[in-house]
């Protein structure tokens, strides 16, 4: 079960699933763009199994939700999302900052947030409360003046309290492809957004990338990994234990340690066994495993440009001095750095977010923050003074291009 990886061929091949759905995909897009609702209660029943009453679900619905969860879970979900609410008021920027950058040049940027923002909040092989927390409340936090939701049916209660306590204002009982479709389209019941966020498995991920043209998406955030590097010094249980927690996600999960030391494998390998025996998700754990594995490296330098070619979604440096290796390694979505730092405090509670570029995309994107819910204009406030200081080179330039009107229009103020 535990195995010695070819990384290179593994690299290779993580994108194939992908590809494989996009002819399907594409059929369900054109289906919602052609039929609407229709379409949307269609495919539910298709690929759910269940009849839609109402594809809305009604503000009572949300407020009842909180009568079938229990209480200690409603106030986890509570702190979580103060701690995610506080990381991400730390990336708030200014409003507008302007710099003189000369006499009579003053130059800016002004950020807003967006209106109105999809999240896609995934349902199919468990309830996702934490990704319904961790897509919209830095939406929240951003200013963002409409956050809908869309999540599978039947939509667990949990979900319902999560989206209640993060504020959103509408929530869509359709998921897959389907809702991605509906959410970048437009139907009868669901108004389109501006930009689409969120995680979810291969048919989500592919219908966000082929509808890039129609509305912004956040990247590409499909099943989960795990990336882990590791010295002598590293503790095969702790590392076992993250493993099999990217693990249960999905069978299409992929899990790596990267080592400086075969017996660190070998013991990794058998603490991977021995929990695996244990599992309540043994199956799709067993199948996620097939897809994961080691790769021994002769030094720290090897491990790191490993790592860099890998760009995991989530790194967990397990190393003497994992401080050091921090600062030379370059692609990965988020950073667990030592043996206490344990991947699902990200994934729950600590306040980083946990949606993150998967499949090699972390080489690209980052993962969800406030900028991805805010748009930046340029600023510049130029007076006479500063528009003498630049109009030789403007209209130099301008004129090489051929473009005369651009000089034209500094040369009549040169005048005025
Ligand atoms: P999901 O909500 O992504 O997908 C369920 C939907 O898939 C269903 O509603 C159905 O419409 C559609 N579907 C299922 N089979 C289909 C088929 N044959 N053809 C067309 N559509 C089909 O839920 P999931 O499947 O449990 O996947 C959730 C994924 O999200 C997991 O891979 C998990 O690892 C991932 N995840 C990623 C992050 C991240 O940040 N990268 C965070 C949380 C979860």
């Amino acid at each position: 079960m535990w195995q010695a990886l070819d990384i290179e061929a593994w690299i290779a091949g993580r994108r194939s699933d992908l590809d494989r759905v996009k002819e399907p995909v594409s059929q369900i897009i054109a289906r919602v763009r052609a039929e609407g609702d229709a379409a949307l209660l269609d495919l539910t029943k298709k690929f759910d199994g269940i009849d839609l009453e109402e594809i809305a679900v009604p503000k009572e619905e949300l407020e009842a939700a909180y009568d079938r969860v229990d209480a200690r879970l409603v106030e986890s979900l509570v702190e979580a999302e103060a701690r995610i609410s506080a990381f991400h008021e730390l990336q708030r920027g200014r409003d507008l900052w302007l710099q003189e950058m000369e006499p009579g040049i003053t130059l800016g940027v002004r950020t807003t947030p967006l209106s109105r923002v999809g999240a896609y909040v995934p349902g199919g092989r468990a309830a996702y409360p934490s990704t319904a927390l961790m897509c919209t409340v830095p939406a929240k936090v951003a200013g963002v003046s409409e956050i809908c939701c869309c999540t599978p049916p039947p939509v667990s209660p949990i979900t319902l309290v999560a989206l209640d306590i993060a504020g959103v204002d509408e929530v869509y009982r359709i998921g897959g492809a389907q809702a991605i479709a509906a959410m970048a389209i437009g139907t009868e019941t669901v108004p389109r957004v501006e930009k689409i966020v969120g995680p979810g498995n291969v048919y989500v991920t592919a219908a966000k990338m082929l509808l890039r043209d129609e509305v912004e998406i956040d990247f590409p955030a499909g099943p989960s990994e795990i990336a882990v590097l590791a010295d002598e010094t590293a503790n095969p249980t702790f590392i076992a234990a993250d493993i099999l927690a990217q693990a249960e996600h999905d069978p299409n999960a992929a899990c790596v340690l990267v080592t400086t030391r075969p017996g660190l494998a070998d013991a990794v390998g058998a603490e991977v066994e021995r929990m695996v025996a244990g599992s309540e998700r043994r199956e799709i754990i067993m199948k996620a495993l097939g897809n994961s594995g080691y790769v021994l490296v002769s030094d720290l330098d090897e491990g790191v440009a490993t790592i860099d070619a890998i760009a995991p979604e989530h790194l967990s440096i397990q190393v003497s001095d994992p401080l050091a290796v921090l600062n030379r390694v370059r692609n990965a979505g988020s950073i667990f750095v030592g043996p206490y730092a344990a991947v699902a405090c990200g994934d729950y509670a600590s306040g980083t977010n946990h949606v993150l570029p998967t499949a090699g995309y972390a080489a690209i994107y980052s993962g969800l923050d406030l900028n991805h819910f805010c748009r930046r204009s340029t600023v510049q406030v130029i007076s006479r003074e500063g528009l003498l200081a630049i109009a030789d080179v403007v209209e130099t330039i301008a004129d090489a291009e051929g473009l005369h009107a651009h000089a034209e229009s500094v040369r009549v103020r040169r005048k005025g």
